[in-house]
């Protein structure tokens, strides 16, 4: 089935809308969620959260890097970085629309309080939710690195290229063509 891309007609501004995380790292889960996200928007920035609080295993260049290989073929997706306030961020960006994931019920409170907050800070910028795709609503950056220390087979799990840093930074696989 081909999706037709929702875009503003011309003369209305665009609809800027930005996909924040950590993405340490980005996993087919992300992916999903970027790809659907991108046809609600006309530009959709991914966002990545420098977040050294939660001591990420990938440093941001490699994070961003990792997220620009794999969206490469997304016409309207760019990949940015931020530290600090979100809200700040997507202004500075032109952005009116966050978007985020939820997955199980457990995902619900934090995202709620986050979205509540953004909202308190600056009404003008909503947050819009997408369900996980079926296939990924268990899947998470943390059990995907549990997963691979642990031997077993994440290709269906994060893209190609995500997969073979992971196994060079966790197994010290040599790093081959990917
Ligand atoms: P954060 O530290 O901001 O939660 P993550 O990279 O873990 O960063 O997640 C970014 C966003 O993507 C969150 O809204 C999260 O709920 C969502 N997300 C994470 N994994 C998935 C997945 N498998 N499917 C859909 N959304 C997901």
């Amino acid at each position: 089935m081909k999706i037709t891309r929702f875009a503003s007609p011309k003369g209305v501004s665009p609809v800027i809308g930005i996909y924040p995380g950590t993405f340490d790292p980005l996993t087919s889960g992300h992916l999903d969620l970027i790809g659907r996200g991108s046809h609600l928007v006309d530009r959709l920035i991914v966002a990545v959260l420098a977040n050294e609080a939660k001591h990420p295993l990938f440093s941001m260049e490699e994070r961003t890097e990792m997220l620009r290989e794999a969206t490469a073929h997304f016409p309207n997706v760019e990949v940015d970085s931020f530290n600090g306030l979100l809200v700040q961020f997507a202004q500075a960006r032109g952005a009116k629309l966050l978007l985020r994931g939820i997955r199980a019920v457990s995902d619900y409170e934090y995202e709620l309080q986050m979205a509540l907050m953004n909202r308190r800070l600056n009404p003008n910028i909503e947050t819009v939710f997408l369900m996980a795709g079926e296939s990924y609503s268990f899947l998470s950056s943390r059990m995907v690195k549990e997963v691979i220390r642990l031997g077993g087979d994440v290709s269906q799990m994060v893209p190609p290229n995500v997969e073979h840093r992971l196994r060079a930074r966790l197994l010290g696989a040599a790093a081959g063509p990917e």
